[in-house]
């Protein structure tokens, strides 16, 4: 495919809010969404994620601070990403988390964003990150059982999660998000109670496919809930079942029950949804990812620290992204009976990089 007009030309910082023809990958994708993770250590260990006890950690020094991220997002807003959503590790251990929104939330062009935490920190975070201009959290709970979040996760703190959510919805982070990764034999027998907290909680639920990602070294696809199973169990409790129609890049697919109830399915692994990913990834350490499953990222740190302008960064950027082919997960499921954990516990030692913990989810 061609070349867009001119992707680079940039306004000058003086004018940062007006909008450039933004580039489009080799498919025609363009760049809309981007998940920034702010450190890639957590607070919890939830098996398909992080099973091992050690982990090789990403450098302090390289760990981007606040304007530095700042100036990383702003280089791709002027490109087109009006989606941006913070992410870890676990994104409530950083402790200039505020700042950070504080800093974003003053670019131009962000018409969403978002945070997306375990919940465990969220009660005394919650009205700071309102009021430093979050617009929405997501909060990934699995389990309402104590007994299970405990196995899953290798910690206690169940009622942290609730009360996390609790005041998310009262400091007014509005439109909040559940994620629940579906586990065969582990919580396929709580989809209904999930969907029912979700109700009483004022948030929409939405169930993930557990995926073969970095980190997920327990990963087999026998402990997978596919899309369909997950609607045929809830169709049997709630009676039929309704698609809604798609906005196109969105990763969930969504769908209503009898009473109106709006819920999720995001079917990443027995359906993927790469042919309209407009998704990239920037780690902590100012490495940026075109898929979650690339084997490679582009370094934006050094660049940035060599001082580099938004324009030039702009330059790199867009010139990376038109020529982006990846289809991750779709070439996973090629692999059928074959497919297995992306990666062994010795690889993800080797660079730190390829965990799912250190990417964003
Ligand atoms: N710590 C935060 C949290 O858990 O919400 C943010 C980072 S976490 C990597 C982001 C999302 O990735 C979570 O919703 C988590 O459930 C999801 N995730 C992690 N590993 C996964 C896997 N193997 N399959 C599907 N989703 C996964
Ligand atoms: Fe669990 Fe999120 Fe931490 Fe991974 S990063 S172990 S999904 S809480
Ligand atoms: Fe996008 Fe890669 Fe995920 Fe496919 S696997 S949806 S290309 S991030």
């Amino acid at each position: 495919m061609s070349r867009p007009a001119d992707p680079l030309a940039a306004p000058s910082q003086a004018a940062p809010a007006a909008r450039l023809e933004a580039p489009k990958d080799a498919l025609a994708r363009p760049l809309n969404s981007l998940r920034v993770s702010l450190i890639d250590t957590c607070n919890l260990r939830c098996n398909y994620c992080m099973p091992g006890e050690d982990y090789v950690w990403l450098p302090w020094d390289d760990i981007l601070d606040v304007d530095e991220t700042g100036r990383l997002v702003e280089a791709f807003t002027g490109l087109g990403v009006d989606k941006v959503r913070l992410t870890g590790g676990e994104p409530l251990m950083r402790r200039e988390v505020e700042q950070v929104v504080e800093r974003l939330a003053t670019i131009p062009g962000i018409r969403d964003l978002s945070l997306t935490t375990n919940g465990l920190l969220l009660a005394r975070h919650a009205e700071a990150l309102a009021r430093a201009g979050l617009h929405r959290a997501t909060v990934s709970l699995d389990t309402l059982r104590a007994d299970r979040f405990r196995q899953l996760t290798r910690r206690d703190g169940l009622h942290h999660v609730l009360d996390g959510i609790e005041a998310a919805s009262c400091a007014g982070l509005g439109r909040l998000k559940i994620n629940t990764v579906v586990i065969r034999g582990f919580n396929d027998d709580e989809l209904v109670g999930l969907i029912e907290f979700g109700k009483q909680a004022g948030a929409e639920v939405r169930f993930i496919e557990y995926m073969d990602v970095g980190g997920a070294t327990q990963w087999s696809i026998d402990r997978v809930v596919a899309r369909r199973q997950m609607l045929a169990a809830l169709e049997e409790h709630f009676g039929p079942i309704r698609e809604l129609s798609e906005n196109g890049s969105a990763p969930a697919n969504h769908y209503c029950l009898p009473d109106g109830t709006v819920f999720g399915i995001i079917a990443s692994t027995t359906e993927p949804f790469c042919r309209t990913c407009d998704r990239s990834r920037l780690t902590a350490d100012g490495v940026w990812f075109l898929c979650l499953y690339a084997a490679e990222g582009l370094d934006l740190r050094t660049p940035l620290r060599d001082g580099a302008s938004t324009g030039e960064l702009r330059e790199l950027i867009a010139g990376t992204w038109i020529g982006r082919t990846d289809r991750g997960a779709e070439e996973r499921a090629r692999l059928n009976s074959l497919r297995g954990p992306l990666y062994q516990i010795e690889d993800l030692r080797k660079d730190p990089h390829r965990e799912m913990h250190t990417r964003g989810g």
